[in-house]
């Protein structure tokens, strides 16, 4: 049963949530309905309604005016939820559920780690949904612990006891718009990708080239660094003194080391001779307990396919190289190799965006495997391809009846055709110095065939592509709020 929200609101509290009378108030009776929320008054202020109180039934509803400028005002309140205008125009309505789950009060949040107090179970054990008494905008409440320059959106319950609240339920405007309307993570490539081809991305280079002295020295050279690899899949670092320290430093402006099966954070590649019967180092006859430590070429691939997790970012700091011994680094655009079969074979494109293809990685020590599609789109979006996931060498043995094996190969066929479509191959020549640091979720590498007495030596490591995005959202963040300390 509805009962008038004034026979339960202390007015204490009432004068609390409207201690902003700069003007005098203005009385009228509204309807439910009513959107009218600015008033300009005879003084010339303008002036945001604070206060939508009274009974559902007669709607006798007294409003106060104040002089704050809230971004969000209240368009109509029922028992069981508010719908509030966004700057946008934007009119979203709040459930009375979602307004007590989400509720901002000391009560319902710890200030000291911004978590949630443990109150759900305890809230929907009630049977219905909670109910709403009133709903007003106040410049500040006192149950609201952080300052928010906006305004509160301050909510009383018809049924707090039942519903476990004590008093009523506040949200900063400024916190519920960011909530209401957010606004882009800057850590997602979503609408900054720029997809590439060999010729578009060797034109765009420039863009995506800094000097390690910039980036280790510098926040903003450092961010824009981390944009390139948002935004291209990769950046290249020049100048990288020619230490395994250079390689930690510069890491570590990102992020840690992510530990793998492989190495615990920083990991080298170079050839590895194994003495032969005779004791002599031939030719082809190399350790190869992972073909990365051979002196084979290597067709485009991601990384560590058969975890769960692959490594977001991968480093690939250059310490020898011999362009005239082979050995070039090659790079490919697995959003372009998605878009090019979406727009050219598109049953190809759905198989491989539907079907889970087995990888592993399989020695004495160790049995990784995953199933797992090769294009992974967004969960909210599935226009949108979020990763790429790919490695002929190890994908796992899976059996396939003939007819399944038939359309299995066909369609990895057409997508070992787009992958290594020459029109897509961006081959760069890194020389000692050159750091490249791209998204193993994106950009498959590779590389050509080389001579075993090629003095050819990398070290680098992985971060974990959620401390990458760590890092650019901090970093925008402080770019934002106009930080500059480096
Ligand atoms: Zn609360």
């Amino acid at each position: 049963m509805l009962r008038a929200a004034s026979s339960r609101a202390p007015l204490s509290y009432a004068c609390r949530a409207a201690k902003i009378h700069q003007c005098a108030p203005a009385r009228n009776h509204v309807s439910a309905s009513s959107s009218t929320r600015l008033r300009l008054l005879p003084s010339g202020c303008r002036l945001v309604e604070n206060g939508v109180r009274g009974n559902f039934k007669g709607w006798n509803t007294r409003r106060r005016f104040a002089t704050i400028a809230s971004p969000i005002t209240i368009h109509d309140v029922s028992r069981d939820s508010i719908e509030v205008v966004l700057p946008s125009g934007a009119r979203p309505r709040l459930s009375s559920e979602w307004l007590r789950d989400h509720c901002q009060c000391s009560g319902c949040i710890d200030y000291s780690t911004y978590q949630r107090k443990d109150q759900a179970e305890a809230w929907m054990a009630a049977s219905g949904a909670p109910a709403i008494a009133s709903a007003t905008i106040a410049s500040q409440h006192a149950s609201l612990p952080v300052s928010d320059e906006s305004g509160v959106l301050v909510v009383e319950w018809a049924d707090g006891n039942v519903h476990g609240h004590v008093g009523p339920s506040v949200y900063g405007l400024t916190w519920l718009q960011r909530v209401l309307q957010p606004t882009r993570d800057t850590a997602s490539d979503v609408y900054t990708r720029r997809v590439w081809t060999s010729e578009s991305m060797t034109s765009s280079l420039p863009e995506a080239t800094f000097a390690y002295t910039e980036v280790v020295t510098s926040n903003e050279r450092l961010l824009q660094c981390l944009e390139s690899i948002r935004d291209f899949g990769f950046a290249l670092v020049e100048s990288t003194p020619l230490t395994d320290e250079a390689t930690h430093v510069l890491c570590s402006r990102i992020a840690f080391f992510r530990r793998t099966v492989y190495a615990d954070g920083l990991w080298k590649v170079e050839v590895k001779p194994m003495q032969s019967a005779s004791g002599s180092a031939d030719e082809g006859d190399y350790s190869t307990a992972d073909t990365a430590y051979s002196s084979l070429p290597l067709h485009a691939h991601t990384d560590c396919t058969y975890f769960e997790d692959p490594p977001g970012l991968q480093v690939f700091h250059c310490h020898a190289s011999d362009p005239a011994g082979g050995g070039q680094s090659l790079l490919v655009d697995g959003y372009r190799v998605a878009h090019d079969l979406r727009a050219n074979a598109p049953h190809t494109y759905e198989y491989w965006r539907r079907t889970p293809v087995a990888f592993h990685f399989t020695d004495a020590s160790n049995q990784y495997i995953q199933h797992k599609p090769v294009i992974q789109t967004l969960a909210q979006d599935e226009s949108v391809v979020a990763a790429f996931r790919f490695n002929k060498y190890d994908r796992a043995p899976v059996a396939m009846s003939p007819d399944e094996a038939a359309v299995f190969y066909r369609h990895l066929k057409v997508l070992l055709s787009a992958i290594r479509a020459p029109a897509g191959e961006l081959w760069l020549s890194l020389t000692p110095g050159t750091t490249l640091i791209f998204n193993n979720h994106r950009v498959l590498h590779g590389r050509s065939g080389f001579s075993v007495r090629s003095p050819r030596k990398f070290s680098g490591g992985y971060i974990s592509m959620e401390d990458y995005h760590n890092r650019i959202r901090v970093l925008c963040s402080q770019r934002k709020s106009g930080v500059t300390s480096d």
